[in-house]
């Protein structure tokens, strides 16, 4: 008789059908049908519609089902994956995403998230997981590297940029003299905190300023000089102003490839005025940082060496697929200072060479990022991923330059990156307002109905911003798969799109 503990749920005898793991022989069948299928949806990637065009409450009632009580065959699992799930998504991994700072997972980092996934280990401590503690330190050492940051310097690897940027400024902020935060909590500094960024700074900062007890009040958006740069000069007038307030300025954040337009803030001169004042440098080189690895202009880079903290995310250019984010600190152990708590359950023996991960952020249970890391470094090698990013940037270029010599459409700011930032304003809508400039909102509707338009299109994806000067479609080229072909496909949909927009409404009113 079968024993109660191995009868599975569906009344099956075999424990795997009973409890829904696989035996060593279901594993590979049905490893072989993923490989399969990703195989095929790699190969035709390209003929699938960039993004759906399906209504939340259509896709949720295809999806949400109640909760299984009997475990189902991986068969049904795998196909209704690919009928309900894959046509479903906005696919990423499309040579024509162009959305938010498009980024790709190589299939040396699928796999090897795969491996780091059956591995199972838990990288908090050294001792909880060797080998990949030392591979974290030897990728965070190679990158360090390839950001130019200097050596020595601690680092993490962490699950975004938004996250480390609030673990940076945890840091910055523990270094007010007097404040304590980590031991007294918020008893009523006599002073307002305040941290520095560029109105051209991403969100996280702000949010590190809501989680941290800063208050959105205590950020001062430097407005940023006329290519989106914010200046050392703009900075220092703003933190002094703050001092003849009485004012406690801690932290400044400096972005390296900003949100909107991919500029660069003047990180020299920036860094300066806070070594004047003694304040943290947090550099978010989230999306600049890796593209000095391109050369060819690239590596003219604002240096990152000068800062106290920098984050540059790997899964927004090196190819790795979500979620992986390098932080870098230059004082050691600045960042355990702040999250070192260590109960008993995970005390080990001190030894000089070991580092335990957990120390390093809030966070306790870590997967194995850097697996990942270290299998697609290996793969490509710099040169190759240097060969790879530059294609991307003369592609960028290629395009820039097609809308910027065409009449009917303006680019209104270069950037080093391969992001281009561009908008339709046709010859037949500027004549209209004769001398007059043609105002923003028109712009602003007609390129919002362009960017529609183009998504539905289901040939491309892009975002959008609002720039001083108006709207833009965002055009970010860093998919390993986008070839010139596509980004030519793209400019032909841009057109496309446009034509039929302003000839379909706008050409009559
Ligand atoms: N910093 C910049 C400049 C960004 O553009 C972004 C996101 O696009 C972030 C930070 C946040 O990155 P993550 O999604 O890794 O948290």
């Amino acid at each position: 008789m079968t024993a109660p503990s191995e009868t599975g749920a569906g009344g099956g005898t075999a424990f795997s059908a009973g409890y829904g793991d696989w035996e060593p022989d279901e594993f590979v069948a049905n490893g072989e049908a993923v490989l399969a299928f990703l195989s095929d949806y790699f190969t035709g990637i390209r003929d699938l519609p960039v993004s759906p065009t399906v209504d939340a409450k259509t896709l949720s009632a295809k999806i949400d089902t109640e909760v299984p009580q009997v475990g189902e065959e991986f068969t049904a699992i795998l196909k209704d994956t690919q009928s309900l799930i894959v046509p479903y998504l906005t696919h990423w991994n499309h040579p024509r995403f162009h959305a938010y700072f498009s980024n790709t997972g190589s299939l040396p980092g699928v796999l090897a998230d795969t491996v780091s996934s059956a591995l199972n280990v838990n990288a908090m401590l050294w001792k909880s997981a060797p080998a990949a503690s030392a591979l974290e330190k030897t990728v965070l050492r190679w990158m360090a590297d390839m950001l130019g940051i200097a050596s020595g310097s601690d680092g993490v690897l962490v699950n975004g940029a938004a996250l480390a940027t609030l673990y940076a400024l945890t840091a910055a902020r523990e270094t007010v003299v007097g404040l304590d935060v980590r031991e007294r909590g918020l008893t009523g500094y006599g002073r307002r905190l305040r941290l520095y960024t560029s109105d051209q700074a991403h969100n996280s900062v702000d949010k590190a300023a809501i989680v941290l007890g800063i208050g959105l009040e205590n950020v001062v958006h430097v407005p940023a000089d006329d290519g989106y740069s914010m200046r050392g000069a703009a900075l220092a007038a703003a933190i002094e102003a703050d001092l003849a307030a009485g004012h406690q300025p801690f932290a400044v954040v400096a972005t390296v490839g900003t949100t909107a337009v991919a500029a660069d803030d003047e990180i020299d001169a920036i860094a300066d005025v806070c070594r004047l004042h003694s304040l943290w440098l947090h550099v978010d080189a989230a999306y600049g940082g890796f593209w000095r690895v391109a050369g060819g202009g690239a590596e003219a880079a604002a240096d990152l060496s000068r800062a106290d903290s920098v984050v540059a995310n790997p899964h927004k250019v090196l190819y790795a697929p979500m979620e992986v984010t390098a932080l870098y600190c230059r004082h050691r152990d600045a960042l355990p200072n702040v999250f070192r708590l260590v109960p008993e359950y995970l005390r080990t023996s001190p030894d000089d060479d070991v580092v335990d991960y957990m120390n390093y952020s809030p966070q306790l249970g870590r997967s194995f990022r850097a697996l990942k890391l270290w299998w697609i470094i290996r793969s490509f090698g710099v040169q190759g991923l240097a060969r790879r990013l530059r294609r991307s940037i003369d592609m960028a270029r290629w395009l820039r330059s097609a809308a910027g010599s065409d009449p009917d459409w303006q680019v209104p700011v270069d950037s080093a990156y391969p992001l281009v930032c561009l908008r339709y304003v046709p010859r037949d809508l500027r004549r209209r307002y004769g001398s007059e400039p043609v105002p923003l909102a028109r712009i602003a509707s007609l390129n919002a109905d362009i960017l529609d338009a183009v998504n539905a299109s289901g040939s491309a994806f892009l975002s959008h911003a609002v720039l001083r000067d108006g709207y833009v479609l965002r055009v970010s080229i860093g998919n390993i798969r986008t070839e010139p072909s596509d980004i030519e496909t793209l400019w032909t949909q841009l057109r496309t799109s446009a034509a039929q927009v302003w000839d379909g409404q706008w050409a009559h009113q």
